[in-house]
């Protein structure tokens, strides 16, 4: 089967020469194993940070070695009790065809609940960044007026959709396309949305929440997180989750220059690992599935073909090819 590897560590954007396409042998499972064909592979923006040779919260991808990350497939051979042939799992073998693995490093999915990709998304890791990172992290209130960034992606688009469903007053979306800011009114039933590329995210964020807001969900950072705390209101909240506005930069930071204004607001800056929050993980597929079911919940994918165009697929989520989650079908 055919592997990913990382071939080189990039300097600010990844480029294909950073990635090879290598056959590997297929390994059979011996006891305890299964040996899965992945259908799905998700790319990630962590996947950026984990092609640096720093020590984060993810090791680093090693150099000449696969790649790894989300996938969903099925079980082509078993050694595993409890798994058979054709049961649909969901596992971090992925940036690959087949894989082998200890079958306690994966989980049964339920194909006739959702689509397999839904699993890499709505009902899997970015779904549950959205939830926990809202209700949880956020300590999302009905009547919050919620700012999130990244607002036409894979978490972003659920996070603005939950505040939603559960009664918030105001929420406002940010994006980089005319058509993904169309998306989120006319689609996801944000109250108000705007280009961060058209004009400074301050202005358009203090237009679009006259009445300032409570919860800013950040995947963005710099000038986003800037103008989210200029525009929140006393004791409002920031949940830290990501900062892909940074993640190809090869020089550090300058914004957010306002975060002294954190103390005279009392606001709670809160990071967020999604790991912290897996005994959330029932009541979020249910309360998202039935979402789901109803029609109330909007859930978009954006599906690259090939295991050939992964890496492609990864270079264009980084630039904001996506709307909603990027999944690679093979
Ligand atoms: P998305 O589906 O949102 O895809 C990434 C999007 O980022 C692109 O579509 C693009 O959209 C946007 N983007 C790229 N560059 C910039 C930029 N310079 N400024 C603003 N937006 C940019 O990815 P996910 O939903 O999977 O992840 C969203 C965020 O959540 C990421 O920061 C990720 O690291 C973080 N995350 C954190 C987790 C945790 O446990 N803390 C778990 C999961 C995700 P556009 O066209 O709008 O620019």
């Amino acid at each position: 089967g055919r592997e990913w590897h990382l071939a080189a560590r990039p300097h600010g954007r990844p480029v294909p020469s950073d990635f090879a396409l290598v056959e590997a042998p297929v390994r059979r499972p011996g006891p305890g194993e299964i040996l899965v064909r992945n259908a799905y592979l998700s790319v990630d923006p962590y996947m950026r940070g984990r092609m640096n040779d720093v020590k984060s919260y993810v090791p680093p991808f090693a150099i000449g070695a696969a790649m790894d990350g989300g996938a969903v497939g099925r079980v082509v051979a078993s050694g595993a009790e409890g798994f058979a042939v054709g049961d649909a799992v969901l596992h971090g073998l992925g940036w690959r065809e087949y894989a082998t693995l200890d079958a306690a490093h994966a989980v049964k999915v339920d194909p006739e609940l959702a689509p397999l990709p839904y699993y890499l998304g709505v009902l899997g890791m970015p779904g549950l960044t959205a939830y926990a990172g809202l209700l949880e992290v956020g300590s999302f209130k009905e009547g919050d007026t919620v700012f999130v960034s990244g607002a036409a992606g894979a978490v972003g688009s659920l996070v603005g959709q939950i505040a939603r469903l559960k009664g918030a007053a105001r929420v406002i979306g940010s994006a980089g396309s005319a058509e993904k800011v169309a998306k989120l009114v006319d689609d996801y039933g944000f109250d108000a949305a705007f280009n961060y590329k058209d004009a400074p995210v301050a202005e358009q964020l203090a237009e679009a929440a006259p009445d300032g807001i409570d919860v800013y969900f950040d995947n963005v950072g710099g000038d986003h997180l800037e103008a989210a705390i200029a525009s929140l209101n006393p004791h409002g909240r920031v949940v830290l989750c990501g900062a892909i506005a940074q993640y190809n930069d090869t020089t550090p930071p300058a914004a957010p220059r306002n975060l002294a204004a954190a103390i005279g607001k009392r606001l709670r800056l809160q990071g967020l690992l999604v790991r912290d929050h897996a005994a959330l993980q029932p009541q979020f597929v249910a309360e998202t599935a039935g979402w789901l079911k109803d029609g109330s919940l909007r859930y978009d994918e954006t599906v690259v073909e090939g295991v050939e165009n992964a890496a492609e697929a990864f270079i264009g989520l980084l630039r904001g090819d996506n709307t909603g989650k990027m999944v690679v079908k093979l």
